[in-house]
């Protein structure tokens, strides 16, 4: 069976989410670690992150994912934009070691003109900074769109990133269907033809989840404007054979497309039914 799940608001709390996904018959969810445009974060609450952690024990959940906030930008070429996601970052994953296990995806960031070169080693000099050999969880890189100064909408480009980080086994890859076709690469018309590249360049084991969006644009497009399961460019056909690829059925699957929490429901169902 896929583990399928959608993009959930943690504003209600840890186990809350837990449970609306159960309600939707997910299992697994992703949630902004914070106001995904501010900075501040809530006080931990650390009963009600150990009853979701049971609660995702208990009922066989996929890993789920923490997103970082998307205004972070790690590789910026003002020097406080950079700090303060450094500071984001770091205080995200010692709050996630509360729910061990799970990953932290965040997007490598924006160049904003230094060149993309540049902005690999500053993503690197980030994750050095951070990472630590005891930490649960795992950090994942997303597939970029490749919109402006964007850096992560090559394959190459993340591979970059993942050579130079020294604890390479805590860092894998979140491929985003949206964002790789905007990139270029049409995993709608043929998946394993990505699949193969992603695993000529980046090897498939560091591959852990996929976020599934539709996309407002044609491939190559780069505008990074997702839309819901079958009203895009990616369309149902291109669903169905993404949904039957072997790889990605072992993953756990991110719906982030325009919705609600009954249209999350729904395309739940309906890529299961695929
Ligand atoms: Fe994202
Ligand atoms: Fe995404
Ligand atoms: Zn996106």
């Amino acid at each position: 069976m896929l583990h399928i799940g959608s993009h959930l608001s943690s504003s209600a709390g840890f186990l809350a989410m837990g449970e609306t996904a159960l309600s939707m018959a997910a299992d697994t969810f992703q949630f902004f670690t914070r106001n995904p445009r501010g900075s501040r974060a809530k006080e931990l609450d650390v009963s009600d992150a150990a009853a979701l952690a049971s609660l995702l024990q208990e009922k066989g959940f996929a890993p789920v994912v923490a997103h970082a906030p998307y205004t972070i930008n790690p590789c910026s070429k003002d020097a406080h934009t950079r700090e303060f996601a450094h500071m984001t970052m770091e205080d995200d994953l010692h709050r996630l070691e509360y729910l061990p296990g799970n990953y932290y995806n965040f997007h490598p960031g924006s160049h904003t003109g230094q060149g993309t070169e540049t902005g690999i080693a500053l993503i690197a000099e980030t994750l050095n900074a951070i990472l630590t050999p005891e930490q649960h969880t795992v950090v994942l890189l997303e597939t970029m769109a490749g919109k402006g100064t964007e850096v992560g909408g090559r394959f190459e480009e993340l591979r970059e990133i993942l050579d130079r980080v020294s604890l390479s086994d805590r860092m894998g890859v979140c491929l985003d269907t949206c964002h790789v076709s905007d990139a270029g690469y049409d995993i709608a018309a043929d998946p394993d033809k990505v699949l193969t590249e992603f695993d000529r360049v980046i090897g498939l084991s560091r591959l852990k989840a996929v976020h599934v969006n539709d996309s407002m644009n044609p491939v190559g497009a780069r505008k990074d404007r997702h839309a819901k399961i079958g009203e895009g460019h990616l369309g149902l056909e291109g669903f169905r054979r993404i949904v039957r690829h072997p790889v990605i059925r072992q993953l756990p699957l991110i719906l982030e497309t325009p919705n609600e929490l009954p249209g999350y429901a729904a395309e739940i169902a309906l890529l299961r039914s695929l």
